[in-house]
């Protein structure tokens, strides 16, 4: 099949599938799975009169994070590696979609790629990295979550922006808007028990809210079927070791609520 007919064919089930959803009354619910407050539909757009009105749709369907017919994650790495949907990709050497295969059911979701993660195209193998690999370690050695295997490989690793800022900086509004639905679809496709959100772009993007890490963690939010929680960026442990032990608290948290997941 050609790749538009492909992509029409696609738009189509993806069509009737929401359509059928909405019909029993469960139209809200593939927004809500996305993370998003139902007003996230005022970002519709109107088909342009060059594109076929399915093709619109399956877009639109993408940008609300939905896991689509054929999703997978290697599907939307490949759309990560050659995304020019913003400035960002001017400037990178790599982009980092995410790591690990995901089948222990935990996903960790930092910031952005720094210097190192450009470098190589992986997430966190720069020093907040080597952190965050200390942490999962010591999670496994500890035993945290008794019979489940932790390890970079086990969990799933990613950031809401895929390439990294100029000089390290925070993200851009503009920037999350435009990056973050490759997130929610990698999230979509690894139906996680337990999301842990590091730091406030990843916290305040998944949880909906605004607010500090001191004021949101500690607090079991829901994404979709998985569970939320929020702990401080490995990074600010670096700059701040007294962060540390909340971090290792909000861990033992995390392997409490994935055994009653
Ligand atoms: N900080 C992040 O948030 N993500 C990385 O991948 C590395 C550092």
């Amino acid at each position: 099949m050609a790749g538009s007919d492909s992509k029409k064919t696609l738009a189509q089930e993806t069509r009737r599938f929401l359509a059928r959803e909405a019909d029993a009354g469960r139209g809200d619910l593939w927004t809500i799975a996305a993370g998003e407050a139902p007003r996230v539909r005022e970002t519709k757009r109107a088909p342009s009169a060059t594109q076929a009105p399915g093709v619109d749709l399956l877009e639109e369907a993408q940008n609300l994070g939905l896991s689509l017919p054929g999703d997978t994650l290697d599907q939307i790495a490949g759309e990560v590696r050659g995304c020019v949907k913003c400035t960002l990709c001017e400037g990178r050497t790599n982009a980092v979609p995410g790591a690990g295969n995901g089948t222990a059911g935990i996903v960790f979701v930092g910031e952005a790629p720094g210097a190192e993660e450009d470098r190589r195209g992986l997430p966190f193998v720069g020093r907040s990295g080597d952190l965050l690999t200390k942490i999962i370690a010591a999670m496994d050695e500890k035993q945290l979550i008794p019979g489940v295997s932790l390890s970079r490989e086990s969990v799933y690793i990613a950031n809401v922006l895929k390439c990294r800022p100029p000089e390290n900086r925070n993200p851009l509004p503009h920037e999350v808007d435009t990056c973050s639905p490759y997130l929610r679809r990698q999230l979509a496709v690894l139906k996680p028990k337990v999301i842990m959100c590091l730091g406030k772009f990843a916290a305040e993007l998944l949880v909906g809210a605004k607010g500090t890490i001191g004021g949101m963690r500690g607090t079991v939010y829901r994404y979709g079927d998985s569970k939320l929680l929020v702990t401080y960026h490995p990074a600010a442990c670096l700059r701040n070791p007294a962060y540390k032990r909340p971090v290792w608290e909000d861990m033992q948290l995390l392997a409490r609520e994935y055994q009653t997941a």
